[in-house]
């Protein structure tokens, strides 16, 4: 689904000289590196505040932390998502409320969010899925009219912009209170391990934040709140800033091989290729198609047996999985999402795509209907 080797081979010599400073320094934790890559990044969102911790899901924690959600608290968020994002909210103790989607975008519906809201609604969490902008106008309409926050799980959008009504454009996850991200390997932006960083222009809210990751202290030993262990180390950071320099390549070369499986795929009646939203760019994370009048199983093994790997995102919903089970919520309850969980799937997607790895591809597919 990846190739992260020959990513890496394209930019090795910077990579390993950045790695070999921070051996050199032994500055391996909140290490300078770590501040240039955070005010690098800052930069290129066009934000005041980055802060980087552990990963994408403590990102998504420490965000509800700052904003101090208490238990009992309503969340909202969209059902069709990864699990991170509706695990941080049952950790803390607040109440995942879940709602359908858009079938052409995936992405979370603001008529369904409108209706979800209760007199406990503290938060909605727009996922921006598979490398496009949930549709943060309205959801920033809403957040406004009944004084909500709004963390957006920007995991898989990092570098897309969303599109306002008048044309002026912002970078996703910067239009909410909030914005937090991943540095998983497969990530659009991926460190040789684990991180994370939530973004923010609000400076309470990134004084707070900083506070939460480091223990919830702002001086050394005094601790003003209940805080959690979660950092970015140093040799991430280094091999982070060498490819936010190419994070736009990157989009471009996703969207190119983007692009071919669509022209492969036109008109097939039993394929749906990814439809563009109109208000966001799209940086695809994921290249995620719809499958009709087939068997999606049927398929996989055919790609299998082929030698090309073929993933489902998501098979699930979130209401029907066994430790979020709960009375609120029946099958049935989520057409949308229930029906996309039963017939999407995802090609290779990654910057490394060659012309002979996508022909090879989609006449992988396009046999099976054979
Ligand atoms: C990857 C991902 C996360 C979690 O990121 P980790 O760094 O793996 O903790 C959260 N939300 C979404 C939508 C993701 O894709």
């Amino acid at each position: 689904m990846v190739d992260l080797k020959s990513q890496y081979n394209k930019i090795k010599a910077e990579v390993d000289e950045g790695i070999r400073q921070v051996i050199d320094s032994t500055a391996f934790i909140k290490g300078p590196k770590v501040k240039e890559f955070e005010q690098h990044l800052a930069h290129y969102l066009g934000i005041k505040h980055v802060i980087s911790c552990g990963n994408g899901t403590d990102a998504l924690q420490v965000a509800m932390m700052s904003l101090g959600l208490k238990p009992g608290d309503e969340v909202i968020t969209t059902s069709f998502t990864f699990i991170a994002t509706a695990e941080v909210i049952a950790l803390l103790g607040l109440t995942p409320v879940v709602v359908d989607v858009n079938p052409d975008t995936y992405n979370i519906d603001p008529d369904s969010i409108r209706k979800a809201i209760t007199a406990n609604t503290k938060a909605i969490v727009p996922v921006h899925l598979f490398g496009q902008c949930a549709p943060m106008e309205e959801i920033m309409n809403i957040a406004k009219e009944y004084n909500l926050f709004v963390i957006e799980d920007n995991a898989q959008a990092i570098g897309a912009d969303y599109i306002f009504d008048d044309g002026s454009k912002k970078k996703s996850g910067t239009i909410g209170n909030i914005g937090c991200t991943s540095f998983f390997p497969s990530k659009n932006l991926g460190a040789f391990g684990d991180g994370g960083a939530l973004f923010t222009d609000d400076d309470k809210i990134a004084e707070q934040a900083r506070a939460v990751v480091n223990h919830g202290m702002k001086i050394r030993y005094y601790h003003d709140y209940i805080g959690v262990n979660s950092r970015l180390d140093s040799i991430q950071a280094a091999i982070l800033d060498v490819k936010l320099k190419h994070l736009d390549e990157y989009a471009f070369a996703r969207n190119s091989a983007a692009e071919f499986y669509d022209n492969a795929f036109a008109n097939h009646p039993n394929i749906t290729t990814p439809k563009r939203y109109s208000k966001s760019s799209h940086v695809f994370h994921q290249y995620t198609l719809k499958l009709k009048n087939a068997n999606r199983i049927s398929l996989q093994e055919h790609l299998k047996g082929l030698g090309i790997p073929m993933m489902i995102y998501y098979p699930v919903p979130l209401h029907m999985q066994k430790a979020y089970k709960s009375e609120r919520y029946q099958k049935g309850d989520f057409p949308v999402t229930e029906y996309l969980s039963e017939s999407v799937f995802s090609l290779p997607m990654h910057t490394e795509l060659s012309v002979e790895q996508l022909e090879y591809i989609t006449k992988g597919v396009l046999s099976f209907f054979k």
